[in-house]
């Protein structure tokens, strides 16, 4: 079956109001399509594509939680465990009113392959909770983060699945879940989870680490592809933990930052925006809308802007067939979780744009969650520096990898990524075998 036609008939209705652009496609067949795109390049059977395709261990839970009205709402739940081949899942945790069980599965996926690419010891894990935390309080946040980690308390733990943040999620709900899990175990355990606050065993430089690896990968990305980096105008969707940082980064390095937007749409300034007034503008209104530093812009008419560098760094699917066309940037760097389709992928190949894949271009973060968690395990601190350090040497090396392989095969930098990973993937499983 084709590409179009596989996806086609896996459609998935999704609300359209926090889904940004995001066309209705269901992105665990979005992650199974990659993989079988990959498993017919490196020739691989279909039994085993199956095996790899689906997630070892998935645990549905219901989260129920008092409201501050008095009331009792119970919110679905989910971790997957799509692979601990390579070592524990690793993944983090996303409170998001769209979340569900095949996202969870897609993005589980995404993690074991992300991992590899970049040589982590790890298999690939997410959890999620389909809610929505703009309209919480955050007494009831805690307590739906307690109730969902008593939940999945049997599948996590820092040899088993260590869970991290994800979207809406952040160091204070990483906090709640290390303080469930250590009550519960008796002794306080750091290594349960991370992304957490440095008070409690978090690692310097871990919130700006998903921004900062895709800020190296796009200067790998432009340094092969012999572009200048004078007056790049880069737009960047999404004003998360990963677009602020990466807006704030590469300001730094004076490039141009010509979009930002939220959930309800963004704001664009070809002179540049800063950062910094942007976040002061988000902290108080959870929204860009209506901000004045730039010109309003809907999140689809974002993607189409004149730049040079395009940074998703939202949600999935957000990068069509019915938008890649008209895509300007000559380079795509992925700081969201699937924000191109399969199909979408196509068209920007025949255009000429280069997409460096969320599995490597996001990397940074999950790179630098497991330098927490060596942290934690020995209880042993790394200075902000050697932390950097570090990240940049594994995002090169990761890198040059999937470029020497991009140029070997003569294949894009997604299906390279994927031929690294899933080869690596393989390789572990026939060492360790089938048992029983
Ligand atoms: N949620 C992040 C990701 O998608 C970080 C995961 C982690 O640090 O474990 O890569």
């Amino acid at each position: 079956m084709s590409v179009m036609k596989t996806l086609k008939k896996n459609k998935v209705v999704r609300s359209t109001s926090s889904s940004l652009n995001g066309q209705n496609l269901n992105p665990y067949e979005v992650a199974r399509t990659q993989l079988k795109q990959t498993c017919d390049i490196l020739g691989i059977n279909d039994g085993t594509y199956e095996m790899l395709a689906k997630p070892r261990r998935s645990l549905v839970v219901s989260v129920p939680v008092k409201m501050d009205d008095g009331s009792l709402k119970v919110f679905d739940g989910y971790r997957v465990q799509h692979s601990t081949t390579r070592g524990p899942a690793k993944g983090g945790i996303r409170y998001h009113p769209d979340v569900t069980f095949d996202e969870v599965k897609a993005l589980a996926m995404w993690m074991t392959w992300k991992c590899a690419v970049v040589g982590l010891p790890y298999g690939g894990g997410k959890g999620g909770i389909r809610c929505d935390p703009k309209k919480m309080s955050r007494g009831e946040v805690e307590r739906m983060t307690r109730r969902f980690v008593s939940e999945i308390l049997p599948v996590i733990g820092p040899y088993r699945d260590i869970p991290a943040p994800d979207v809406n999620t952040d160091a204070q709900v990483m906090a709640w879940i290390m303080d469930t899990y250590s009550t519960n175990q008796g002794y306080p355990v750091h290594g349960v989870v991370t992304g957490k606050p440095l008070q409690l065993g978090g690692s310097l430089g871990r919130e700006a680490a998903t921004s900062r690896g895709l800020f190296f990968n796009m200067l790998f990305a432009l340094q092969v592809l012999g572009k200048p980096l004078a007056g790049l105008r880069i737009a960047i969707q999404g004003f998360g933990n990963v677009g602020y940082w990466f807006a704030r980064i590469a300001k730094d390095a004076d490039f141009k930052i010509v979009t930002a937007s939220t959930s309800g749409g963004g704001i664009y300034n070809p002179k540049g925006l800063d950062p910094e007034k942007l976040q002061t503008y988000y902290k108080k209104n959870r929204t860009l809308e209506g901000c004045k530093e730039g010109d309003r812009i809907s999140n689809q008419e974002l993607l189409e802007v004149d730049c040079d560098v395009l940074a998703p760094c939202a949600l999935e699917n957000q990068i069509t067939a019915s938008n890649a066309g008209k895509v300007k940037a000559f380079l795509v760097v992925e700081g969201a979780n699937g924000p191109t389709t399969p199909d979408a992928d196509v068209i920007l190949d025949k255009k000429g744009a280069t997409v460096i894949p969320d599995i490597l271009a996001n990397s940074g973060g999950v790179t630098v969650s497991y330098f927490e968690w060596v942290q934690s395990l020995q209880e042993y601190f790394w200075s902000e520096r050697e932390v950097n350090i570090k990240l940049r040497d594994i995002m090169e090396n990761a890198f040059n990898a999937v470029h020497q392989t991009s140029q070997k095969r003569k294949i894009n930098f997604r299906k390279s990524a994927y031929v690294v990973a899933v080869s690596k993937v393989l390789e572990a499983h026939k060492l360790r075998g089938l048992n029983p």
